[in-house]
């Protein structure tokens, strides 16, 4: 038997270091190993000085300033921070909060527990079949006592990008704060944090070919000043906004991914989004009954989220231990739920769980498409010769001319 070979196209889940960002990072274990804390002596300054690099690396890839940038361990985190610090600080405003039916766990389980506990109220949109909220269901949503709206920037499942600068517009004219989860767009499409006028934004190393482990959240300090309650205390770091010792390694990696998405995402963005148009066109080119989730434009250039009707996504995920892929989104792989983003743009049971979400990125080739259309249409077709569903469907209609 021919040795399979291993190809990864899950880069919404975690995406590899970039070679360039590990040796950045390697002398920041043994060599300069200090801690950016300690103020008297080289070792303590040489960390603070490429903790304050990377701040700056951040911040420029984001158009923000470096001492907007707080750094936390990834963008669970900076949404924690987010959500819960914004709700202290301004708690004699009121304690509604407005998101988005289908953002990431680490807003929408904040919002459960806020709730739960009794310290806030929270609305959630609703989003169309393409996964879009209507700016005005943002503005109907407002009232006298809501403190943040939070909208993510691109979905993590199927790649839609919402219109936050039409959103901000909304929000900011009611003197609202509005918190960004960016995690998937960062450093995928252009997110210039004044442009579109968002407070509070989110975003994590290992999305964007960084370590895992770190990440940060922009703090907006230039025309209006955005406040938070730290959530972690002790030391004092960060501004006080979140303590503990810099992790110094993964921050200068984080730094180093931001300089390397900077100068490289337009191109990349082009050269993925064609590898990814070519992976859906070669797949229908074989296949039918391939249902698109997600919106056919607004979406992240390297997101391709397809059902295949009458496969069960499990077990072609099963099948293709060769082509790392996901069924809805990885976090609802662990729980085996039917994804909360399929169900909120309306898409039935069975056609969920035949959903398969593609991430291509930064190092997937022309070739890696092509074995990964080769071998999807393989098993889907292998899957679908056992299917009586899928025999039925074919009675039921004629095949395409
Ligand atoms: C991955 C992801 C997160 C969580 O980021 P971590 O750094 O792993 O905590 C949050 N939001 C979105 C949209 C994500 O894709």
């Amino acid at each position: 038997m021919q040795s399979r070979r291993r190809i990864y196209m899950d880069h919404h889940a975690t995406t590899p270091v970039d070679r360039r960002v590990l040796e950045a990072m390697l002398p920041f274990f043994a060599e300069k190993f200090g801690n950016a804390a300690s103020r008297h002596h080289p070792y303590g300054w040489e960390a603070a000085d490429a903790v304050e690099q990377a701040r700056t690396q951040v911040a420029r890839l984001l158009n923000a300033q470096a001492r907007e940038i707080i750094f936390t361990s990834g963008a669970t985190e900076a949404n924690n921070l987010a959500l819960k610090g914004a709700l202290e600080f301004y708690a004699d405003r009121g304690n509604h909060i407005v998101t988005v039916a289908t953002e990431h766990k680490s807003v929408l389980d904040v919002c459960a527990y806020l709730e739960r506990t009794g310290k806030a109220a929270v609305t959630y949109l609703r989003v169309d079949r393409h996964g879009l909220v209507d700016p005005d269901d943002v503005r109907r949503a407002l009232t006298p006592r809501t403190v943040l709206v939070s909208v993510m920037h691109a979905n993590n499942e199927i790649g839609t990008i919402h219109e936050l600068m039409e959103i901000a517009r909304v929000v900011k004219a009611a003197g609202v704060l509005l918190h960004t989860d960016a995690t998937q767009s960062v450093g995928k499409i252009a997110v210039d944090v004044e442009s579109l006028g968002v407070d509070l934004l989110s975003l994590s190393g290992h999305k964007i070919y960084g370590p895992k482990g770190v990440g940060a959240l922009y703090l907006r300090s230039q025309n209006r000043r955005v406040r938070l309650i730290p959530q972690i205390h002790g030391g004092g770091h960060e501004r006080g906004l979140r303590s503990g010792t810099l992790n110094v390694p993964g921050i200068v990696g984080l730094g180093e991914a931001c300089r390397i998405a900077g100068e490289e995402r337009e191109s990349e963005a082009q050269r993925v989004e064609a590898l990814r148009d070519r992976l859906h066109e070669g797949l229908i080119r074989e296949l039918d009954e391939v249902v698109l989730h997600g919106h056919p434009i607004r979406r992240l250039p390297g997101n391709l989220n397809v059902s295949f009707l009458d496969v069960d996504g499990e077990s072609l995920l099963l099948a293709l231990t060769d082509v790392a892929v996901s069924s809805g989104a990885a976090c609802t792989s662990a729980t085996l739920e039917t994804s909360h983003v399929l169900r909120a743009i309306g898409v039935d049971e069975d056609t969920a769980q035949s959903s398969i979400r593609f991430g291509l990125g930064r190092f997937n080739t022309v070739d890696e498409v092509d074995y990964a259309v080769g071998r999807v249409v393989e098993e889907v077709k292998r899957l679908r010769a056992l299917s009586p569903r899928y025999a039925a469907r074919k009675r039921h209609k004629p095949p395409r001319p």
